[in-house]
């Protein structure tokens, strides 16, 4: 079953559903990679969108405290300019 979306909002290309890889921020603290996410992305701009329901099931399987698919090591720097 595939998800319908409207044209793209920028640009009016179309909008077709893939499975991309996101890197899921919440606040300071949490940055979570949630690959195989339907995402609707536009042909022509590249611009994404999500449906409601997969935010829902994003931010649930980001808060979930089953044991990690995989952990990466994320490098924290600071950019130090005037
Ligand atoms: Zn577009």
């Amino acid at each position: 079953m595939s998800r319908v979306y409207h044209k793209c909002h920028f640009c009016g290309g179309t909008v077709s559903e893939r499975k991309i890889t996101v890197d899921y921020r919440w606040g300071e603290k949490l940055v979570t990679v949630i690959k195989n996410v339907p995402t609707g992305v536009c042909e022509a701009c590249g611009e994404q969108y999500f449906k409601a329901e997969i935010v829902k099931a994003m931010e649930r399987v980001a808060g979930s405290k089953k044991k990690p698919k995989e952990v990466l090591k994320i490098p924290v720097r600071e950019l130090r300019v005037a």
